[in-house]
C-alpha cells in the first residue's frame, strides 16, 4: 500500500487525526511516574520517524533540509525527553545544551527552504530580516528577557538559557516571516509547516514564562507535541515536494511583506505608548530608544531600494516604449516625437532639416524565398550596419514593417544624399532600398513633410527602385542609383 494513503484516508490526515488523538491522551496522563516523558518521547519519535519515512517516499528537491529540519526536532525532542526525565544536574546541563543545538539546525534547515523558493540572492530580505530582529528583539526585552535577567535570586545558567532560547526564538521567527514573504508556491505542506513553527515559537514563550518541573508537563509541552505532529503531516502531504521550488514567475512585490514590514515599524512606538500607559514609562527607554534609531535607519536604507528599483524600472519602461524590440532602432513614436521637436527646433534657428523615408525593395519576395526567420535577420542587420553610418545628432528609425526614417539636421542636400548613399552601400545581402528625402519647406507640419517624403520614395519604386529620390524646390529627380 502506497505510504500516500492509509486505508483510502491521506497520510496526512492520517498523521494528524493520529497525531492529535495521543497529544490529548498525553495531556491527560497522570504527573510522576515518568509518564509523561515517556508519553512525550514515544509521540515525539513517531513524528521523526513519519517525516523521514515521507522524505524517503516523496524524494523531494532538497533532501538534506527535510533531514535537517527532522534532525532539529529529533535534538529538541532529546533535550525535552531528558528534562521531564530526571533533575539530575549533569542530565539538566545535557539538555540544556541540546536545546541550544537544535536552533541552528532548525534555523539552517529554514535557511535552506527560503533559498529553495527563492532561488535569488535578494538584498532587501536581509534588511526586512533585520527590521523584524530589532522589533521582536525589544518586544522580547521588555515583555520577557528584561524581567528574567533582572530577577534576583536566578542562576546565570538559567538567565543564559533564557537569552538563548529569545535569540534562537527571534532568529527562527525572522527565518519564518521571510518564509512568509518570499514568493513560492502556497501549497498545503507549506501551510502546514508555518503552523507547526507558529506553535513551537508559542510553546517556547510559555516555556521561558513557567519551565515544568521534572515528571510534569504544561501546556508548552502539549503545544510543542502538537507542532511535531503538523510537521509529520507537512510531510507526509503530497505537495511537500514543491516546497522547495520557487513560482515560475514570482510576484513583483509581496504583500503580506509589506503589512509585515508596517507592523513590524509600528510595535517600537507601540511598545513606547504602552509603556507609558501602565506607567512605565521610564524604563527600558535605552532599549526602545536605540531599537527605534535602528528601525528607521533600516528602513531608509529599505526605501532607497525602493527608489533605485523604481528609477531602474522606470528607465527600463522608457526604453521599451520608445524602441523597436527586432532592430532596437528609436521606434516610430520616439521618431515622431523627435520630428516635432525638430521641427520646433529648425523654425528657431533656421538650420536645413531633411527627412528621409527608406523602404526595402522587394522584400516580400525575400521573406518568401528565404524564410520570414530570414528576414527579420535582414532587418535586424541592415539597422546595425545603417546604424553606424548615421551621425549622432542625426535619427534613424524603424518607420514601420521594412520601412525605416531618417531625419537629418544642420547638413546640405549633397550631404544627406551622401548619407543615404552610404546607406544603400551598406545594406546586407546584396539588398537594395528605395528612398525619399525631403527638406523641410519651413513651413509645414510634420505629416505634410513625411507624405512629401513618402510620394519621392514612390517615385524611386516607380523609377526601377534601390535609389534615392530628392526633392529640389518641388522638382523631384533622380540623384542617387545603385548597381
Ligand atoms: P517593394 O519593393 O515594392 O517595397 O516590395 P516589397 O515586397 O518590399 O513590399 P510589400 O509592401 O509588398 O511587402 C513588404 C513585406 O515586408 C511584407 C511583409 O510581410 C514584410 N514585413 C513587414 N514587417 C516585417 C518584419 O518585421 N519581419 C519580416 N520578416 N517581414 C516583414
Ligand atoms: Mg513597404
Ligand atoms: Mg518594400
Amino acid at each position: 500500500m502506497p505510504i500516500s494513503r492509509f486505508r483510502g484516508v491521506p497520510a496526512w490526515q492520517t498523521c494528524l487525526v493520529a497525531g492529535i488523538a495521543a497529544t490529548i491522551v498525553y495531556a491527560l496522563l497522570p504527573d510522576g511516574g515518568g509518564w509523561h516523558a515517556t508519553g512525550y518521547g514515544l509521540i515525539g519519535a513517531g513524528c521523526v520517524v513519519a517525516v523521514v519515512a515521507a522524505v524517503r517516499f516523496y524524494r523531494p528537491d532538497q533532501p538534506g533540509t527535510w533531514y535537517t529540519f527532522v534532525a532539529g526536532l529529533a535534538v529538541w525532542l532529546a533535550s525535552t525527553v531528558l528534562n521531564r526525565a530526571t533533575s539530575h544536574p549533569a542530565s539538566s546541563l545535557i539538555s540544556n545544551a541540546l536545546d541550544m543545538a537544535g536552533y541552528p539546525l532548525m534555523c539552517w534547515a529554514l535557511v535552506g527552504l527560503i533559498r529553495g523558493r527563492a532561488r535569488a540572492h535578494d538584498r532587501t530580505a536581509l534588511i526586512d530580516a533585520g527590521l523584524v530582529a530589532t522589533s521582536l528583539g525589544l518586544l522580547y526585552w521588555t515583555f520577557v528577557l528584561g524581567t528574567v535577567v533582572a530577577e534576583q535570586g536566578l542562576p546565570w545558567p538559567q538567565k543564559l538559557d533564557a537569552v538563548v532560547i529569545a535569540a534562537g526564538d527571534i532568529a527562527l521567527f525572522v527565518l519564518c516571516s521571510l518564509l512568509v514573504t518570499t514568493p513560492g508556491a502556497r501549497t498545503a505542506s507549506y501551510r502546514l509547516l508555518l503552523v507547526a513553527l507558529l506553535l513551537t515559537a508559542v510553546s517556547d514563550v510559555l516555556l521561558v514564562a513557567s519551565d515544568p518541573r521534572p515528571g510534569q508537563s504544561g501546556p508548552a509541552d502539549v503545544l510543542s507535541l502538537l507542532a511535531n505532529v503538523v510537521v509529520a503531516a507537512a510531510a507526509s502531504h503530497p505537495s511537500m515536494r514543491r516546497l522547495t521550488v520557487p513560482l515560475a514567475r514570482p510576484p513583483a512585490f509581496v504583500r503580506p511583506r509589506l503589512i509585515l514590514l508596517i507592523v513590524t515599524i509600528l510595535l517600537a512606538p507601540a511598545v513606547g505608548l504602552y509603556r507609558g500607559v501602565t506607567g512605565h514609562a521610564g524604563e527600558n527607554w535605552l532599549a526602545a530608544g536605540l531599537c527605534s534609531i535602528l528601525l528607521f535607519l533600516l528602513v531608509g536604507v529599505r526605501m532607497a531600494g525602493l527608489l533605485r528599483r523604481v528609477e531602474t524600472q522606470a528607465r527600463r519602461l522608457a526604453q521599451l516604449a520608445q524602441h523597436d524590440a527586432l532592430t532596437g532602432l528609436p521606434n516610430r513614436r520616439q521618431w515622431d516625437e523627435r520630428l516635432a521637436a525638430a521641427i520646433t527646433d529648425s523654425a528657431a534657428t533656421g538650420e536645413p532639416l531633411f527627412v528621409a523615408l527608406i523602404d526595402l525593395d522587394h522584400f516580400k519576395k525575400y521573406n518568401d524565398t528565404y524564410g520570414h526567420q530570414a528576414g527579420d535577420e535582414l532587418l535586424a542587420g541592415a539597422a546595425t550596419a545603417w546604424r553606424g553610418q548615421v551621425r549622432d545628432g542625426d535619427l534613424l528609425a524603424r518607420y514601420g514593417g521594412e520601412e525605416f526614417g531618417v531625419l537629418l539636421t544642420g547638413c546640405t542636400q549633397a550631404a544627406a544624399i551622401g548619407v543615404l548613399d552610404r546607406l544603400l552601400v551598406v545594406t546586407p545581402q546584396r539588398q537594395t532600398f528605395s528612398a525619399g528625402l525631403a527638406r523641410w519647406d519651413g513651413r509645414e507640419g510634420p505629416r505634410a513633410l513625411l507624405q512629401r517624403a513618402d510620394q519621392l520614395l514612390y517615385t524611386s519604386k516607380r523609377a526601377g527602385r534601390a535609389r534615392i529620390t530628392a526633392d529640389t524646390e518641388q522638382r523631384a529627380e533622380a540623384v542617387s542609383e545603385r548597381g
